[in-house]
């Protein structure tokens, strides 16, 4: 017999309450959706437990395609060796499910985006957030002109720095050729979204004028 932990307990309860709600509540959605996903939207969102994609847009199951990193990055379209997973991801979003839409949504009180503003992980070990550091190292051309013009402190300067990480990964997106000519062919569509969690106000980039708006 398995001795659960608290924490295990905890999600086993939750797991009962959803086995007596939404899984009979949905039980029709959840038969339909044995023959295969069909998700009109790909949201990269962070891993941040605050910002959880499906409660924030209230979606039922099937209808977004998720990942989620610290951050919410993508990655420039790279082929050296190593494991992409989120180009895996994008890969099987785009040109198997055919997504219409692409989300990136950034949040507010973002660790990943304030380590890559403060700099604090830089040059620290695996393990001692030297793969944190690697990774938001993506954010460093986005942080100098932040850095120089309203520091590295305070919640302006992490506003802009988490807003700019919104920009990083869709210009990123734009460097995999299957996302860039499908946008062009208007067959997807990018989004830059931004989550305010002390409001609770999703915010929308709009790309011509690199401001976020509530939506
Ligand atoms: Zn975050």
């Amino acid at each position: 017999m398995i001795l659960p932990t608290k924490e295990l307990a905890e999600l086993l309860a939750g797991y009962r309450r959803f086995r007596e709600n939404g899984w009979k509540r949905k039980r029709e959605r959840w038969t339909a959706l044995r023959e295969g996903q069909e998700p009109r939207v790909l949201i990269i969102a962070c891993s941040d437990s605050r910002v959880d994609p499906a409660q924030i847009f209230d979606v039922s199951p099937g209808e977004i395609f998720v990942v989620r990193n610290v951050a919410a990055l993508v990655p420039p379209f790279e082929t050296n060796v190593g494991y992409h997973g989120v180009s895996a991801a994008l890969e099987f979003a785009v040109q198997v499910l055919k997504v219409r839409e692409i989300v990136v949504m950034g949040h507010g009180m973002c660790g990943g985006c304030k380590a890559a503003l403060t700099q604090e992980l830089r040059g620290t070990e695996p393990g001692k957030g030297g793969f944190i550091a690697d990774w938001i190292e993506m954010l460093d051309e986005a942080r100098e002109p932040i850095a120089r013009e309203i520091g590295v402190a305070g919640r302006e300067a992490e506003r802009a720095m988490e807003q700019a990480a919104v920009q990083v990964s869709l210009a990123n997106l734009r460097t995999f050729p299957w996302v860039r000519e499908k946008e062009k062919q208007h067959d997807v569509t990018l989004r830059g979204a931004f989550f305010a969690i002390s409001d609770g106000v999703l915010h929308l980039l709009d790309e011509r004028t690199g401001k976020f708006s509530p939506a």
